[in-house]
């Protein structure tokens, strides 16, 4: 596509969705056209209905847009539909959607594991979105927050891997803007999160394009933003190569420097007490520390951002690439 891709947005008062705002605001070559948020609110202006907490204030750009409903008479005129829906809901929105031949790119859960449905990080199986090319319309999908990261910081080690154990510390923003209870939270580690374990094994496996033996503890930890894993994986590389591997990775999105991609997908972190969410936080790239090999096991901390990397970013970029495949 040559001109620019028209897009609008569904969940755009959300966390997912504002960050998605910020991101589009200046964008060369994706224009955010229509937004959207639950049926109570359309044709309300976006300014008086969103609680914006992503820094820096509403967008000028975007505080007079009447938000749209779901529907798919309401997103015809536009190419693609960046979906930023909670689960529950998308499941029906996004089939009807592309039932009705509308494209849509989402963040959401259901269908990741379809087989017809490209589960795409950009720098590690961008091939995937070949499965698309030509169809009428199209969904693709983003992975959860955490495999999103996870999956960034292994993508150089991938063909060298054996099974993976893997620890998560979440942070509270991961659960959307009205997610975990401060009181359930402040203070205290809650070490389980619905269907979190199974998302992350499964959607590993589905990137990385191979069955893959994969261990995982989730925990939701009182940090605002950020989720962190300590991974112990299984290897018969030594630990030169595991950094030289990691601190030179770039791929296709580094190569054909879309407007969205990290320069360095992994930073490196030589501090001892790093990466910290408070500190090392990047919002594209994956910050990993603590790299050590022991008894035929690397064990690395990764820290990532599950707002921009994990779901806003991940889609702005998923539609980079599609547009330099020529898919759209
Ligand atoms: P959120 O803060 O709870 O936002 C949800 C958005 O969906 C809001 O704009 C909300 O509008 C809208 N919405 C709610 N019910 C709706 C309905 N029935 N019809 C239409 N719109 C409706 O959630 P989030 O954190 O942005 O997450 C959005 C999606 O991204 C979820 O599927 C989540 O699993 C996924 N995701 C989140 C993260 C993360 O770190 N937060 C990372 C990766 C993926 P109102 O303002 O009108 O309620």
């Amino acid at each position: 596509m040559m001109g620019k891709i028209r897009v609008s947005l569904l969940g755009a008062t959300g966390l997912v969705g504002q960050s998605m705002i910020r991101m589009l605001e200046e964008h060369p070559f994706i224009e955010l056209v229509k937004v959207s948020a639950s049926p109570a609110k359309v044709g309300q202006r976006y300014c008086d209905s969103v609680r914006w907490v992503v820094g820096g204030g509403v967008p000028d750009y975007v505080c007079d847009m009447r938000l749209v409903s779901t529907e798919p008479r309401d997103h015809k005129d536009v190419d693609v539909v960046l979906s930023a829906l909670p689960n529950e809901v998308a499941a029906r929105v996004e089939d009807e959607l592309v039932r009705s031949g509308v494209n849509v790119i989402s963040n959401a859960s259901p269908r990741r594991m379809d087989a017809g449905v490209p589960l795409i990080n950009p720098e590690i199986n961008w091939q995937s979105l070949e499965q698309v090319r030509g169809r009428d319309a199209w969904l693709v999908k983003n992975p959860n927050c955490t495999t999103a990261i996870i999956s960034l910081s292994l993508a150089p080690l991938a063909e060298s891997l054996g099974r993976l154990f893997i620890t998560t510390m979440q942070s509270v923003s991961g659960a959307g803007y009205m997610g975990v209870p401060f009181l359930a939270i402040n203070g205290n580690v809650i070490p389980y999160i619905k269907g979190e374990e199974e998302k992350i094994a499964a959607e590993l496996g589905k990137i990385m394009g191979r069955e893959m033996d994969v261990h995982v503890t989730s925990t939701r930890v009182p940090v605002s933003y950020g989720h962190m894993a300590v991974i112990e994986a299984e290897t018969e590389l030594g630990l030169d190569d595991v950094v030289k591997a990691l601190g030179s990775f770039t791929s296709f999105p580094q190569l054909h420097d879309l407007p969205s991609a990290p320069r360095r997908p992994i930073i490196l972190i030589n501090d001892i007490d790093g990466p910290q969410p408070m500190r090392d936080l990047n919002p594209m790239a994956v910050s990993v520390g603590r790299l050590s090999l022991r008894g035929g096991y690397l064990r690395m901390v990764v820290l990532g951002d599950n707002i921009v990397r994990g779901a806003a970013g991940i889609t702005v970029l998923t539609l980079e690439t599609m547009r330099e495949m020529k898919i759209i």
